[in-house]
């Protein structure tokens, strides 16, 4: 069975083909790298007690006095400050001081901790008047793009605002000036009143698997509330860390120790898009790949089943 899909707030279309996951391809197991076992590697610079080998650190969160996460300038960044035509800075974020750890194995305290990063350094990077946007993402495992097995995000500032995100502001933007409404309210009502694609409905967020997704197998979690991302509060920090570390437990019951992307969409800095765009964050699992079809035509086709994925994974 074939199915077209419009994923909404992208425009982006998807040919749902369930079908194709029997292909003999998909059969093969897909290659894993190996979960790491040990608490301190002694040649990693991200481990506690190397901090000698990292560039400078930019910021730390520390319990009884320790540190669990820290934020230092990438060694090797995307961008710099030295050129006009896009500028901003790249740091990186140790997710947590355990090289085993993950986004599969965090405790809720580390989520804490590196959720209230997230927001420190959001809000320092702002602070520069040249910048536009602030990206932060994450990848996990190298086939996901993570150079560096310790568990770690990235957080960049932006002399401009990424094609992706102007994308979906200007899809937003357009059905709120058609409608008179905001579009992610109306994803976020119609689907907790059609309930199957919802993996947890909390008080101020909600996990989906999406209607359509060009990237098969995606989660999102949404903001229920219209607040920018630096405004997040501690009682919504601790939530979501419920709600993620949850989340990744149910992931790896069915995908396993396995690659992902993680990316947050925040509002751009300067122009106000608070009444039609809401925060968000999107899951991309890394076992699929673009063929030819996708990158030639850009249209999607997936093979996972979001009502499907959202009954394997949900949770109250
Ligand atoms: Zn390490
Ligand atoms: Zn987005």
């Amino acid at each position: 069975m074939k199915e077209l899909r419009v994923d909404s707030i992208t425009n982006d279309l998807v040919i749902l083909a369930y079908d194709r996951a029997k292909r003999p391809l998909d059969k093969v197991k897909v290659e894993i790298e190996e979960e790491i076992t040990n608490e301190y590697e002694k040649e990693c610079p991200f481990c506690r007690e190397n901090e000698n080998l990292t560039t400078e650190e930019t910021s730390r969160i520390e319990i009884n006095n320790k540190w669990i996460t820290r934020s230092v300038y990438n060694k090797y960044p995307i961008i710099d400050n030295l050129n006009e035509c896009i500028y901003g800075e790249h740091e990186v974020i140790i997710d947590t001081y355990r090289h085993n750890g993950s986004f599969f194995n965090m405790s809720y305290e580390e989520y804490e901790a590196l959720f209230k990063m997230y927001k420190d350094r959001y809000q320092a990077l702002k602070e520069d008047k040249k910048i536009e946007y602030i990206t932060i993402f994450k990848n996990f495992l190298r086939k996901a793009g993570a150079s560096l097995a310790h568990p770690h995000s990235q957080i960049m500032s932006l002399s401009l605002i990424p094609p992706e995100v102007k994308n979906e502001i200007s899809v937003a933007k357009e059905y709120y000036e058609k409608n008179g409404n905001c579009l992610y309210e109306n994803i976020i009502s119609n689907e907790i009143k059609e309930k199957k694609r919802i993996i947890h409905n909390g008080s101020k967020f909600l996990v989906i698997a999406p209607y359509a997704s060009k990237y098969s197998g995606e989660i999102r979690i949404f903001f229920k509330e219209k607040i920018r991302f630096e405004e997040i509060s501690e009682e919504d920090i601790k939530e979501l860390s419920i709600i993620v570390k949850k989340l990744f437990e149910n992931i790896y019951n069915v995908n396993g120790y396995s690659p992902f992307n993680m990316c947050i969409h925040t509002h751009p800095l300067k122009c106000s898009s608070e009444k039609y765009f809401n925060v968000h964050i999107h899951i991309i699992p890394r076992k699929f790949n673009f063929g030819g079809f996708e990158v030639g035509s850009d249209m999607y086709v997936s093979s996972s089943e979001p009502e499907a994925l959202a009954q394997k994974i949900k949770f109250d």
